[in-house]
Parts: C-alpha cells; sequence; structure tokens
C-alpha cells in the first residue's frame, strides 16, 4: 500500500497540471515543492507573468508617448518602477494564492514542502530544513524544471553580469545594458528596458533574431523593427568574453574584436535542468548527457511507474508544452490514452508586436520534400490595423500543397499570440485552407488576416 496513488514533484506548470488532473480522475495525490511560497514555479514567480506585466506597462507607455498619433495630447509621462514592479508582485501573488487555495486545497491534494530525491521507483526522500522523511507513491511524476545556467564564461556575478531572475527585479534601469541571446527571453527584455529607457544592445551568435524562427523574411522584418525603434543587434556574433571592468563597466569582447561596454550584462541563454539531484541514475531513469529525462510520447520514462514533464523533457521550454505533458501523464496513470504531439506547440514572444510561430516553414516543409502552397499577408491590408494604426508586420500560412492541409504559420504583428491559435487549431485538427477561408470571421478584426492569408494561398483575397 503506497501513501499516494500519484506523486508529482515540483509545483511549476507542469506538476500543477498533472496533480489537479489526477486529483480530478480519483487519485490520491500528492504535490511536492521545496521553495517556500513556490506555487505555480518558474512561470509564474521567475517567468511567463512576471515578464508580462512588466512587458504590459512598457506597452502602455510606448502608447502613451505615442498618443498623439491618436489625437491625445499628453504632457509629462513617465514610468516608476516601484509602482511598476508593486503591480508585478501583486499579479504574481494573487496567481499563487489563487493557485494554492482555489484550484489545488480544494481537489484535496497533500502539499509537501521539501527537496525530493528519489531512492527507488515508488520511494521518495523529502529534506525540509533539519527533518528529512520518505514518502512512498505507486506513480511519480516528475516536473522539477529548470533554473538560468550559471555558464563559468560568463562570470556570472547576479549584480552587473545578470540572469532573467535578477533582471525582472531591477527597479533601476541600467543606462546602457548588452543582453545575450536573441531568443524570447533576450528580445522581451531587450522590449521592456529598452522601451523604459536603456540603451540596450543585444548580441548573437546565430544570424538572426528567434533563432529557432526558420523563416528569413519574418526574423529580417523584426530585426529591422527593432532597430528602428532604438535597440541595436549584433547578429552572427559570438562572444569572446565577458567580464566587469575594474571601473565597474561590462566589458563584452565579440569573436570579431569588437568590444562593447555597459553598465550590466544579462544572459538571457541557457537554462540548466534540475535532474542532477534526484538520484535518477541509481534509479535507472534513462537521461540524455544533457541531463534531460528521456520519456515516450505518454510520458513515460524508462522506469516503469516513473513519469517526467515539463522543462526536464524533449521539446521547447515552454509552459503550455509542460501543462500539456503533466495532463498526459495524469491521464495515461488513470489508464486513458493519451499522447504529446510535439509539431503543434505553438510559441510566442511578447514583444510589441508580438512574434508568434506552430509548425513549419515553406522551407523547412521543402526540405522535408513536402510541396506547399504559401499564403503572406501584410497587417497594413487588415482594416482593424488599419483602424488601430499597428499596420506592422507580415503574417505566413503553409499548407501541402497535395491536399491543403495546414502545417505551419508565422506571425509578426498585433496579437500574433492570440491569431497563432486559429492556425495551430486548423493544424491539430487537420483543417485546410479551404475551411479556415470559408469560416466567416467577423468585420472588422484582426482574425480576418488568418482567414485572408488561407484565401491569398488559394489565390482568392481581396489583397493580391
Ligand atoms: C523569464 C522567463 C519568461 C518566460 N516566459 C514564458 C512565456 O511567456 N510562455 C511560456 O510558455 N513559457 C515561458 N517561460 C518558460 C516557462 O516558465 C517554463 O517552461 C515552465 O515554467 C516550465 O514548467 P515546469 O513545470 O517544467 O518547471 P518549473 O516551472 O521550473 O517548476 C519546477 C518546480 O520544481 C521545483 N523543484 C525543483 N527541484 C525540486 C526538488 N528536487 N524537489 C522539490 N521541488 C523541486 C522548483 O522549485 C519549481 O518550483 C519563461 C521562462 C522564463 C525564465
Amino acid at each position: 500500500m503506497y501513501d499516494y496513488d500519484v506523486l508529482s514533484i515540483g509545483a511549476g506548470s507542469g506538476g500543477c497540471a498533472s496533480a489537479m488532473r489526477s486529483a480530478d480522475l480519483g487519485k490520491k495525490t500528492g504535490l511536492v515543492e521545496y521553495r517556500k511560497n513556490g506555487t505555480g514555479g518558474t512561470c509564474v514567480s521567475r517567468g511567463c507573468i512576471p515578464t508580462k506585466v512588466l512587458l504590459q506597462s512598457a506597452k502602455v507607455y510606448a502608447e502613451v508617448l505615442g498618443a498623439k498619433e491618436y489625437g491625445i495630447a499628453v504632457t509629462d509621462a513617465k514610468p516608476d518602477m516601484r509602482v511598476i514592479h508593486q503591480k508585478k508582485m501583486m499579479a504574481v501573488n494573487s496567481l499563487k494564492f489563487g493557485l494554492d487555495n482555489m484550484l489545488i486545497k480544494p481537489r484535496g491534494i497533500d502539499r509537501l514542502q521539501g527537496k525530493a530525491r528519489l531512492l527507488d521507483a515508488h520511494t521518495v526522500e523529502l529534506v525540509n530544513g533539519e527533518e528529512t522523511r520518505t514518502v512512498t507513491a505507486e506513480n511519480i511524476i516528475i516536473a522539477t524544471g529548470s533554473e538560468p545556467a550559471m555558464i563559468p564564461v560568463f562570470h556570472i556575478d547576479k549584480e552587473k553580469i545578470i540572469t532573467s531572475d535578477e533582471a525582472l527585479n531591477l527597479q533601476e534601469m541600467p543606462e546602457e545594458l548588452i543582453i545575450v541571446g536573441a531568443g524570447a527571453l533576450g528580445l522581451e527584455f531587450a522590449d521592456i528596458f529598452s522601451t523604459f529607457g536603456s540603451k540596450v544592445t543585444i548580441v548573437e551568435m546565430m544570424p538572426h533574431v528567434v533563432p529557432t524562427l526558420k523563416d528569413l523574411e519574418i526574423t529580417g522584418a523584426v530585426g529591422k523593427y527593432m532597430e528602428k525603434n532604438g535597440i541595436t543587434l549584433k547578429c552572427g556574433s559570438g562572444i569572446q568574453s565577458i567580464q566587469v571592468q575594474e571601473n565597474g563597466r561590462v566589458c563584452c569582447e565579440l569573436a570579431n574584436g569588437e568590444k562593447i561596454e555597459a553598465d550590466k550584462a544579462l544572459v538571457a541563454i541557457g537554462r540548466s535542468l534540475n535532474t542532477k539531484e534526484l538520484n535518477l541514475e541509481a534509479v535507472g531513469v534513462e537521461m540524455t548527457p544533457k541531463g534531460q529525462i528521456v520519456t515516450d510520447d505518454q510520458m513515460r520514462t524508462s522506469i516503469p511507474g516513473i513519469y517526467a514533464v515539463g522543462d526536464i523533457t524533449e521539446g521547447p521550454q515552454l509552459s503550455h508544452k509542460a501543462q500539456k505533458q503533466g495532463l498526459i501523464a495524469a491521464e495515461v496513470i488513470a489508464g486513458n490514452d493519451a499522447h504529446m504531439r510535439y509539431d503543434v506547440i505553438p510559441s510566442a514572444v511578447f514583444i510589441h508586436p508580438e512574434i508568434a510561430m506552430v509548425g513549419i516553414t515553406a522551407d523547412e516543409a521543402e526540405e522535408q520534400g513536402i510541396q506547399v502552397l504559401v499564403g503572406k499577408m501584410r497587417f497594413s491590408s487588415n482594416e482593424k490595423a488599419m483602424a488601430m494604426q499597428k499596420t506592422t508586420g507580415l503574417i505566413k500560412i503553409t499548407a501541402r500543397k497535395e491536399d491543403h492541409k495546414i502545417i505551419g504559420g508565422h506571425i509578426f504583428g498585433e496579437d500574433a499570440s492570440v491569431l497563432i491559435e486559429e492556425v495551430a487549431t486548423a493544424i491539430q485538427n487537420g483543417l485546410t485552407l479551404d475551411d479556415v477561408a470559408d469560416s466567416i470571421h467577423a468585420h472588422p478584426t484582426l482574425s480576418e488576416i488568418v482567414m485572408e492569408t488561407c484565401k491569398n494561398a488559394l489565390g482568392k483575397a481581396f489583397h493580391k
């Protein structure tokens, strides 16, 4: 007899989702977390939510500064970083409170405080300060997530050379900031700091921003837009060295010999996986050399009864991926048939305007020998975007030529993170260009651009 039917380790996106679904499926469930007040994990405390609060304040500030364009005179607008950070903490704390008191407690899930380590396939040791105890479970779901990687060559001191954890709490804007990495994190922080007045330089080893986005027309448009807004981009440059000089300034030397100085540098690349201290090798759980836990598409590890979800598994490190995997693990444990699909995970970069993507690009499809139809529209063709004066950007939708099934969508433009969902739903359900093109979309809405792009791929759009 075990203490629990299901024990989820880590109360982040994956752990919370797996525990809630397990409880709903009638399982006696425990949820372990070592951080005090840590419910919600990285996403709620140090990731998705605090960044989005700061991005929203940055967006409002930018809009206020540009209010004249809308016929509104505003004088003397300036950000109050103390209040902005208070708002951030209010959002974080109310989400944690809601998770704990409205979603977890009422489901009868046991909250267990302590650092977990597996002793065998069904026994977990929990260390909480001086106290050590063991609990047993028929099924264990590992959802321990990740932390900023302390890459030694970057000499991260958390003061001058910082990670996203410190960047989220900086109340004084550095005059000059170097950001290492032009992925989602790097671009979002660039948007925040540059809007609030820092002079930002982004250094990216790959030749373009958002290296995971393979459509060069879109990444090119993003890069140009960021530069137009005062952000300096150094793409295609590796970093030779980065350190704090005697005068307290950070000096970053690029591989091409160029030197950049700033008050601070933010390293926005690399997450280290929380799998090292779990004793997984001893228990026999298969891992990759980088410490990622190997699972099948039902989130089973190599050891029966042990499942893994979230950042510590394959696929992008995203909250919604972790949540979906957590739900799948819970369903599979309950005997239901559920499988993870890695080809339909949308992702977004919440700069202004946003970037979003799902599926594959036309080039990637052609590399796989798939003939394609591609629809493309500029936001300037959309009436609602015109009315909102948000005409920057473009959208591309890719479909198989043979049956018109949609296989990819890539967007740079207002509310891209919302628009991408129609494309994701189409891919997930095997919908065609014709299905979306034939669905009536309300007018005037930004969503009409998705319909028009599908029509464009079929040669039926109003705008050619
Ligand atoms: C700055 C930033 C912005 C982001 N923005 C977005 C975004 O906009 N959208 C998006 O989808 N994703 C975003 N992410 C990524 C997202 O936060 C992660 O992908 C997600 O939180 C992963 O969930 P998880 O459950 O795997 O792990 P986590 O959320 O990291 O949770 C793991 C939990 O396990 C606990 N833990 C670790 N080891 C143990 C142990 N041995 N015993 C007990 N507890 C343990 C940790 O304390 C932690 O609370 C962002 C990340 C960062 C850093």
